[in-house]
């Protein structure tokens, strides 16, 4: 498999570090508020990575942070701590906003058929970790304690810019969202590993360390938690491009500063799902989430059918009227599989199934090129072969995609199935064993009775065909 690596800015083939196996660890949710469909976005996309790598035949281990505290929206201790805004918010405390939020982007994901990781941990829960590594940094002199604070010297690395060459200046205040100046610091990229001298006074979740009672930073729990569970040989981290800088650049920082050697060899980045009025919002403009999608009459699935039909290192703009658009062909899709469904199958040729899934591997094999992987899909539909293989592609595709193509299916021929009386299917059921039997005249004859109660019934390439008149 070929794939983009935003560290090395080319397109790669994947070679995990140990043959047949894979560590992949994933940024996950800062639960202070519902998930956004764009932050679902990287989700999905992630998603269908990890399902194709496992499809390809790899061993994958995947592991995802849930971020429930230390996400500031600066690195100094000037920003807004996400998490205590929403308690503030919804008068909860923290833990109770962490729980409820983790709860509600789970149940998203599993409407938008999104796997949950084989790892899953609150960086809450491994806060004696952190302060290990933390404690090593110091040791190993790449970390300094400042105003209460202790911080990452990012003057003591060789490249510490490793995914762009940014220069200092562009690390200006007001590079990001809400980031302050911190007088701290020794050099302005230098972030917070653990926080004692906070200026929220109201801040909940705080805990003993060698540097007084506080809390971890934002960065140091993803290094902490991929290691802890992956080891320290990571190949495949994914987030979205948001991610990159300063999150990612950092968490290369802490983790080979602590480790001594290159950390993860591929960086899997989503670009981001817009709106016509630019950036996704959780508090300006329609807070887009499932929910919200459900309540105006879209499945989930054409919501996870319309990021599948975009690269995922294109930046999607998100409308009704796209979303529209992946809807119609959505249904057209299952209704042309349910149509397959009320075909007699014949058998699955397996050369035929072998030639139309390479198209689809090589499809996913380039850059996980979904939209041409669902092209493969309307191909095997166009293709000369029986109802059989066709399906079974379908089901085997899916595998990937999880779009419940056969579910859907089978639901739609099942209200179908009901609008055509039990008379004509056991007419038709006699009619088969008639041909089978080769009785052509009663075949006819049950034909012609079939038609005078208002139904024509059909052999097509791919099987029996009944419909009204
Ligand atoms: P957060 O909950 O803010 O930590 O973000 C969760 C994930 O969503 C991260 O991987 C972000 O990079 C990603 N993300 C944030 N905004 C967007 C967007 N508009 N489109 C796609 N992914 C996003
Ligand atoms: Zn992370």
């Amino acid at each position: 498999m070929n794939i983009y690596n935003t560290l090395t800015h080319r397109t790669e083939e994947f070679v995990p570090n140990v043959a047949g196996k894979v560590s992949m660890y994933t940024c996950g949710p800062t639960v202070y508020h519902y998930a956004h469909i764009g932050n679902l976005r990287s989700y999905i996309m992630e998603d269908v990575l990890e399902k194709y790598l496992r499809y390809d035949g790899y061993d994958v281990k995947r592991v995802m942070n849930i971020t429930d505290v230390g996400h500031l929206t600066s690195d100094g201790d000037t920003g807004d701590d996400k998490m205590l805004k929403g308690a503030k918010r919804e008068h909860k405390t923290v833990m109770e906003i962490a729980r409820f939020y983790t709860e509600a982007f789970f149940d998203d994901c599993k409407k938008l058929n999104i796997k949950t990781p084989d790892v899953v941990v609150p960086a809450t829960e491994c806060i004696d970790d952190f302060i290990r590594v933390i404690s090593s940094l110091l040791e190993k002199g790449y970390a300094y304690e400042a105003g209460g604070n202790i911080y990452f010297d990012t003057s003591k690395l060789k490249e510490y810019y490793v995914f762009h060459n940014f220069s200092e200046e562009d690390l200006e205040v007001g590079v990001r969202e809400g980031v302050e100046e911190d007088k701290n610091k020794k050099n302005k990229a230098d972030f917070v590993l653990w926080f004692t001298k906070s200026k929220f006074d109201s801040q909940e979740l705080k805990w003993d360390s060698p540097w007084g009672v506080g809390y971890p930073g934002w960065h140091i729990e993803c290094s902490c938690i991929s290691m802890k569970n992956l080891g320290e040989y990571l190949d495949i981290h994914c987030g979205g491009v948001d991610n990159i800088f300063p999150h990612h650049t950092n968490e290369i920082a802490q983790s080979e500063a602590y480790t001594g050697h290159k950390w993860c060899n591929y960086w899997f980045h989503v670009h981001h799902l817009n709106t016509n009025c630019g950036k996704m919002s959780k508090s300006k403009g329609e807070f887009l989430t499932v929910s919200l999608l459900e309540s105006k009459n879209y499945d989930p699935m054409v919501y996870r059918f319309f990021c599948l039909l975009s690269h995922y290192r294109k930046s999607l703009v998100f409308s009704y009227e796209n979303l529209d658009n992946a809807k119609t062909a959505y249904g057209k899709l299952v209704s042309r599989i349910a149509a397959l469904m009320n075909t007699s199958a014949g058998a699955v040729d397996s050369a035929e199934f072998d030639r139309l899934k390479r198209s689809f591997k090589a499809a996913m094999d380039d850059d996980l090129n979904t939209s041409n992987a669902i092209t493969a899909l309307y191909n095997v539909l166009k293709a000369d072969v029986t109802a059989a293989t066709k399906l079974a592609l379908i089901e085997d595709f899916d595998k990937v995609l999880s779009l419940g193509l056969i579910e859907a299916a089978k639901k739609l021929s099942a209200s179908k199935a009901e609008d055509i009386p039990d008379e004509i299917l056991q007419l038709a059921e006699e009619r088969s064993r008639a041909r089978k039997a080769k009785d052509f005249a009663l075949a006819d004859s049950l034909r012609d009775r079939i038609s005078q109660l208002g139904y024509v019934i059909e052999e097509t390439r791919q099987g029996t065909k009944i419909s009204k008149k």
